[in-house]
């Protein structure tokens, strides 16, 4: 799979313009790692207000492809109902596509990327000779807690606004807020799924997490607590690498 990458990042400049040169050093670059239903979304929505910065969600664009039904969502689709991974190649064409938009000039928020320690490569394969280090953020609440977290939430089949039944329900029971969409518990949030997440979690994506330590780029926060209290804890951590 390594060689894929390189060879990825090689050809990048053929799919388009070089990825934003302009100002690259002076880029934000804020990476949430965790497990899912660590409650990296909600803390990446806050973190844009305070920032100003475009929260990207690997898993939204995928979920995104699924819901228009595009070539990559019908390619991507059993991986996302077993709880696996994507394979690296794919996730990673997506991903650089999207941080070509305009918006992703002064720097953005990812949630859910990088998963694979190949996927950290690639992005700092992507930085590279524009001096950009970006920050990551680990989320760390523990399986059972995870558990309990996820099998509670559902989601809008149109608009994709998350929801907890417990937590954070919709005004009108199954109905969304924003959009009056259906709402659905996600296939990949249904028990075994989720377990089966959580296997993948520790065994390809923690070793992210040494990738960045190894770097002095990781800080690792509880969100075992309030999401305000999480929030807090992140907001600290980040103003120590400013
Ligand atoms: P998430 O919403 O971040 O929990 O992602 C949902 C699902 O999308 C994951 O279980 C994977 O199947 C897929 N996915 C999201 N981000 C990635 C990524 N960076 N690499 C591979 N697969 C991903």
């Amino acid at each position: 799979m390594r060689w894929f990458i390189v060879a990825f990042m090689m050809l990048l400049p053929l799919f388009g313009e070089a990825p934003l040169q302009e100002n690259m050093e002076n880029r934000k670059v804020i990476i949430l790692l965790g497990a899912p239903g660590a409650g990296k979304g909600t803390q990446a929505e806050l973190l844009k207000e305070k920032y100003g910065l475009p929260h990207i969600s690997t898993g939204d664009l995928l979920r995104q492809h699924l819901r228009q039904k595009t070539a990559l969502g019908e390619k991507v689709k059993s991986f996302l109902d077993r709880g696996q991974l994507v394979p690296d190649p794919l996730v990673l064409e997506m991903l650089f596509a999207r941080l070509k938009e305009a918006d992703s000039a002064k720097g953005f928020l990812l949630d859910g990327f990088p998963r694979t320690v190949a996927q950290a490569e690639a992005l700092e394969g992507y930085f590279q000779s524009e001096g950009v280090q970006p920050i990551a953020l680990s989320i760390e609440v523990s399986d059972e807690k995870i558990i309990r977290r996820l099998t509670g939430r559902e989601s809008c089949e149109a608009c994709g606004a998350v929801y907890h039944a417990l937590f954070s329900p919709a005004r009108v029971v199954g109905q969304c807020d924003r959009c009056s969409g259906k709402l659905v518990q996600r296939n990949d949030d249904k028990e075994a799924v989720i377990v089966e997440r959580l296997q993948v979690y520790h065994k390809q994506t923690e070793p992210v997490k040494h990738f960045y330590q190894a770097r002095g780029r990781l800080r690792t926060i509880s969100g075992e607590a309030s999401i305000e209290a999480t929030a807090t804890a992140l907001e600290e951590a980040l103003s120590q690498t400013t």
